[in-house]
C-alpha cells in the first residue's frame, strides 16, 4: 500500500466513525476533526482547524491544558485521560458538557500527534445521578460492592444502619460489616454469586446478621442485584433490618405457645370436670326417673308438676355436660383414614329418615369426594350440619338442602345449603362457639354444641368453617379441608 492510500483510508475512517476525533499536535493546536466532532462541538471544520485545543476546553481548564499536554507528549501511550476526576468540554455555544477521553498516540512523519476520541456523557451522567438519587433516598440501605468485595457506594440509610459514615465505608470490604465466623466464609460465597450472577436473596434457609460499627448485631434480610458498569462485574445489595419483624414474631410465636397451653388446660379440665359431674348427675336423673315411677301416686299435682321440672332440668344438664365431653374428646382417639364423604352422607341421611320424613325434606346430594379424613368425626359433622338445616326451617315452605363440594386449590370446599329461616349477619361468628344459640329452648330443641363441634372437626382436620346467610331465606354452611 502507498503512503497516499494509506493516509486515504486514514481519513475515510475518521471521517466515517461514529464517535468525535480530534486530531492535535504537539503544541496543543487541531490538526484535523471529523464531522462527528463537528456536530457536537457545533464548530465548522474550518473554523477549528489549526486552532489552540483550548477553544474546547471551559475557561476554568484553559491555563492547566497545556502542562498536561505536555506530560502527555513526553510519554504518549493509548490511554483514558483524566481517570478519577470528571472531564468537561464546551461547544461554540458556551455550554459546558461531560466528556469521556480516549488518547491515541499517532507517529506521523511531522512528528507525534494525538487522536483524541470524544464521548460525551451527558445522558449517562444523568442516568447515573438517577441511580444515585434512588439509590439514597431508598428506603433499605444499599451497598454497591465490586467483584472484590470492596465497597463502591452506600446510601443514607447505610449510614443510619451500620452507624457508619460514608467515608468509613467506602474502599473497605463489605466483610466488615459481615458478623462472626461467616466474615472468613464470606469471600468465598461472593465467589459462587459472581460465578453464577443474578438477582435472588442471600442466604436463603438461614438467619443473616448485620455487624454494626458498635460491634452489635441486627437481624437483616439482604437482596442481590447483579449490575455491569464499563465492562465489571458489580452487586447492588439491599439490606433490610428485620428486627421490628423477628420481634413480632418471637412474640407471637410465644403467645400461640401460650394460647395452645391455656387450650389444653381447658380442654384437660372440661374433659375432668364433665367426667366427674356425669356420675352424680346421672344418680339423680335415675333417682327422678324412679321416685315419679313409683311414687307418682303419692304426690299432689303441684308437687309432680315440680318434680316434672326437676326431671327436666337435670335431663338438660346431662345433655349439656356430654355435649361438654364429648366436645373435649372430640378427635382423641381417631386416625385419618381414606373417607369417602358419598357414603357417610348417605348414612346420615338414613339415619334421618324420620326426621326427614316428617319435615317433608328434600335432600340433593351432589358427587362427594373420597379423601383422607377422620371418619367418625366427619360423620359427626354432617350429621350436625344436615340435622341443622331441617331443624332451622322455614314455616312457610317445605325444606330444601343440597350437598355438595368442589375442589380448590390444595383441598376440597363443601357446601351444606339449606332455605331455612337464616341467621343475622351479626350472629354468624358466635354461632361456632359453644353453649351460643341464637333461639330459645321452647322455640327449637338443643343445646349449642352442634356447630362447635363442627369447627373443632374441620379444625382436627387444619380446615376451616364459616357460614354465609340472609335471614328469612336461607344458609349456606362452607367447609374446607385440607389435601393430606
Ligand atoms: P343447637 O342446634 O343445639 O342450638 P348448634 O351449635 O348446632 O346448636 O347451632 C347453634 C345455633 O346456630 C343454633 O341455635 C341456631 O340458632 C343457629 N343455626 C345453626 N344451624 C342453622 C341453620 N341451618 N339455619 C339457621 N340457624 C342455624
Amino acid at each position: 500500500m502507498n503512503v497516499k492510500h494509506k493516509e486515504l483510508s486514514f481519513q475515510l475512517m475518521v471521517e466515517a466513525s461514529p464517535i468525535s476525533l480530534v486530531l492535535v499536535n504537539s503544541y496543543g493546536k487541531i490538526a484535523y476533526l471529523n464531522s462527528y466532532a463537528e456536530k457536537l462541538f457545533l464548530y465548522n471544520k474550518n473554523e477549528l482547524i489549526g486552532r489552540d485545543l483550548s477553544i474546547l476546553l471551559p475557561q476554568k481548564y484553559r491555563s492547566h491544558h497545556p502542562d498536561l499536554l505536555k506530560d502527555y507528549f513526553t510519554n504518549p501511550v493509548t490511554r483514558q485521560m483524566g481517570e478519577n476526576r470528571d472531564l468537561y468540554a464546551l461547544k461554540k455555544d458556551n455550554v459546558e458538557f461531560p466528556v469521556e477521553i480516549g488518547l491515541n498516540p499517532i507517529v506521523t512523519v511531522e512528528g507525534t500527534l494525538v487522536l483524541a476520541a470524544i464521548i460525551d456523557i451527558t445522558e449517562r451522567k444523568k442516568a447515573n445521578e438517577q441511580f444515585r438519587l434512588v439509590v439514597e433516598s431508598a428506603p433499605n440501605a444499599m451497598i454497591l460492592a465490586d467483584y472484590s468485595g470492596t465497597i463502591v457506594m452506600v446510601n443514607k440509610q447505610t449510614e443510619i444502619l451500620f452507624g457508619y459514615e460514608r467515608d468509613e465505608l467506602v474502599g473497605q470490604k463489605v466483610e466488615l460489616l459481615v458478623p462472626g465466623k461467616l466474615k472468613q466464609y464470606h469471600p468465598q460465597l461472593r465467589d459462587k454469586f459472581y460465578a453464577k450472577p443474578q438477582a435472588r436473596p442471600m442466604g436463603v434457609g438461614r438467619d443473616l446478621f448485620g455487624l454494626r460499627k458498635d460491634g452489635t448485631e441486627i437481624p437483616i434480610e439482604i437482596g442481590l442485584n447483579p449490575l455491569e458498569k464499563n465492562e465489571s462485574q458489580f452487586v447492588l445489595a439491599s439490606i433490610i433490618d428485620i428486627t421490628e419483624r423477628k420481634k413480632n414474631e418471637e412474640a407471637i410465636r410465644l403467645y400461640t405457645k401460650r394460647i395452645e397451653a391455656k387450650n389444653k388446660e381447658l380442654e384437660q379440665f372440661s374433659f375432668i370436670a364433665s367426667h366427674d359431674l356425669r356420675e352424680p348427675l346421672n344418680s339423680i336423673t335415675s333417682l327422678i326417673g324412679l321416685l315419679l315411677e313409683e311414687d307418682a301416686g303419692k304426690m299432689d299435682a303441684e308437687m309432680l308438676k315440680r318434680m316434672d321440672f326437676i326431671a327436666k332440668s337435670s335431663s338438660r344438664m346431662k345433655d349439656l355436660v356430654k355435649g361438654l365431653l364429648d366436645y373435649a374428646r372430640l378427635g382423641k382417639n381417631s386416625e385419618f383414614g381414606i373417607v369417602d364423604f358419598n357414603e357417610i352422607v348417605a348414612i346420615v341421611v338414613n339415619d334421618l329418615e324420620l326426621l326427614v320424613k316428617n319435615s317433608g325434606a328434600e335432600i340433593n346430594v351432589k358427587r362427594l369426594p373420597v379423601i383422607a379424613a377422620l371418619e367418625v368425626e366427619v360423620h359427626s359433622l354432617f350429621q350436625n350440619l344436615i340435622s341443622n338445616a331441617i331443624k332451622y326451617r322455614s314455616k312457610d315452605r317445605k325444606p330444601k338442602i343440597e350437598i355438595s363440594a368442589q375442589k380448590v386449590e390444595n383441598g376440597w370446599e363443601f357446601v351444606v345449603r339449606d332455605n331455612g329461616i337464616g341467621i343475622p349477619k351479626n350472629q354468624q361468628e358466635r354461632i361456632f362457639v359453644i353453649f351460643q344459640r341464637l333461639h330459645g329452648r321452647n322455640e327449637y330443641e338443643g343445646i349449642g354444641v352442634g356447630l362447635a363441634h363442627c369447627r373443632k372437626i374441620v379444625e382436627l382436620h387444619d380446615g376451616k368453617i364459616w357460614v354465609e346467610s340472609e335471614p328469612e331465606k336461607g344458609s349456606t354452611f362452607y367447609f374446607f379441608i385440607p389435601l393430606k
